[in-house]
C-alpha cells in the first residue's frame, strides 16, 4: 500500500468518526451515548496514531530511497574504477584522478586523493598517504588508461 492510499483510508476513518459523533447526539439512552462517545474517542486516537506511523514510514521510505540511489551511484562508479599504484582511477574522469583504496575497500566510499606534494597524495577522509600518484606517475597512468579505453572502443567496434 502506498502512502497516498493509507492517507485516503485514514481520511475515510476520520470522516466516519465524525458521522458517529453526530449520530450519537440523537440517542436518548445516556449510558449508551457515553459508551459510544468513549469508544469513538479511542477510535479517533488510534487513527491519529496510525496517521503518525504512516508519516514516519513515508519519511523512512524516502530516506531509504535516497540511500539506495547513493549506493547505486557508488556501485556504478566502482565498476568504472581500475586499481593502479595502490589507488583506484576512474577512466571517465577527465583527466583521470586517484581515489583512496583504503576508503573504497573498508568504508565503501569513493574519496578523491588531494595533492600532498609533487607526487604524493593524501586522503582527506582517512589521512592515508599514497606515493607516486601525482606528477609523472599520474601522467603515465592517465596515458595507459586512455590507451586501454581506445583498445576497448576498438574491440567494441570490431565486435559489432
Ligand atoms: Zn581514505
Amino acid at each position: 500500500m502506498d502512502p497516498v492510499s493509507a492517507t485516503t483510508l485514514i481520511g475515510t476513518g476520520l470522516k466516519a468518526v465524525r458521522a458517529i459523533v453526530d449520530l450519537t447526539g440523537r440517542l436518548k439512552d445516556a449510558g449508551a451515548k457515553k459508551e459510544i462517545l468513549d469508544q469513538t474517542i479511542l477510535l479517533q486516537q488510534a487513527i491519529n496514531d496510525l496517521q503518525l506511523v504512516v508519516s514516519q514510514l513515508t519519511e523512512q521510505s524516502r530516506s531509504l530511497g535516497d540511500k539506495l540511489h547513493g549506493l547505486e551511484a557508488q556501485q556504478d562508479l566502482k565498476k568504472k574504477l581500475s586499481f593502479r599504484n595502490n589507488s583506484y582511477w576512474n577512466s571517465d574522469d577527465d583527466p583521470p584522478r586517484p581515489y583512496c583504496s583504503a576508503c573504497i575497500e573498508t568504508k565503501n566510499q569513493t574519496v578523491t586523493l588531494k595533492k600532498a606534494d609533487d607526487c604524493r597524495g593524501r586522503c582527506p577522509s582517512c589521512g592515508q598517504l599514497y606515493d607516486d600518484v601525482f606528477g609523472s606517475t599520474s601522467a603515465a597512468i592517465q596515458k595507459s588508461m586512455k590507451e586501454a579505453e581506445v583498445r576497448r572502443k576498438q574491440q567494441e567496434k570490431e565486435y559489432w
